[in-house]
């Protein structure tokens, strides 16, 4: 598109018409999850930034937890961007790396025939780069659209937008919304207690907090890392766990199929994964 202010515009409108089409229908059948059991909080970075690897991980190595990083696959061993040995030390660390796609841009600008090329190619590529295989998808600027989701369905677990909110009741695996962390922050972000009301809530009605980090954003900055820090500490304290994207489906296959065995005889509620 040669007019970048009416390129901005049709992004945002696709954005929301694309949220608001999700939540008017709710998740279809394909992509439709349900959530089960205690809560439990993902931190996810976007762009495969080495700001990460300087902000987010000595955080998490600190409280033992593992967390997910969505490099571009164009742009790993780029400056400022992780290299493949960077993905494959995460990835022996237990942490998640997921696909930020091959290209940062979003999908519906892209023709719709070059989808599963982009998808393919970009999970060959950073699956090679780290060692492991690569089954979760962050959207570029969190983009989708029911026939992006149709399509992401043949590559990928599970996909995540920048839609605010929590992962809760019926909830769309192919649209996971998140909640920022350190940038991007909503003015009630700011608040230095608003972390901490996100876990209330999340304990208070059993949901899937997903944290969307941009660590190399300058907003990101030492205040945010003591946050994490504290966050870290509060959700040990409270017995909430972290776990990365795949192991919380693994988690809730467990969790599932415990109370089959339990329940021996009385089926539980279908749709759990
Ligand atoms: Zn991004």
């Amino acid at each position: 598109m040669s007019n970048p202010p009416f390129a901005r515009w049709l992004d945002r409108a696709q954005h929301r018409l694309a949220r608001a089409n999700d939540e008017w229908f709710g998740p279809r059948e394909f992509e439709a999850a349900r959530w089960y059991g205690d809560p439990v909080i993902s931190i996810v970075c976007d762009d495969g930034c080495l700001s990460d690897l300087s902000k987010v991980v000595p955080v998490l190595d600190a409280h033992r937890v593992q967390g997910v990083f969505a490099p571009v696959a164009s742009w790993v061993g780029t400056s400022g961007h992780m290299s493949a040995a960077d993905l494959r030390a995460l990835a022996r660390g237990g942490h998640e790396i997921a696909s930020h796609l091959d290209h940062h841009e979003p999908l519906h600008r892209r023709p719709e025939h070059t989808w599963q090329e982009a998808f393919q190619s970009s999970r060959a590529a950073l699956s090679d780069a780290c060692g492991t295989d690569v089954t979760t998808l962050v959207f570029p600027h969190g983009h989708n659209s029911l026939p992006v989701r149709q399509a992401a369905l043949e590559h990928y677990d599970s996909a995540l937008t920048t839609w605010r909110g929590f992962n809760r009741g019926v909830f769309n695996r192919y649209a996971l919304r998140r909640v920022p962390f350190g940038s991007h922050l909503a003015p009630a972000d700011r608040d230095p207690l608003a972390h901490r009301q996100l876990i209330n809530d999340v304990l208070a009605r059993p949901a899937w907090l997903i944290w969307m980090v941009h660590s190399a954003n300058p907003s990101h900055d030492e205040r945010q890392i003591d946050r994490l820090h504290a966050m870290l500490l509060l959700a040990a304290q409270l017995g909430i766990q972290v776990l990365t994207i795949h192991n919380t489906w693994r988690h809730l296959r467990n969790l599932r199929r415990a109370a089959q065995r339990k329940n021996a005889g009385y089926p539980v509620e279908q749709g759990t994964t």
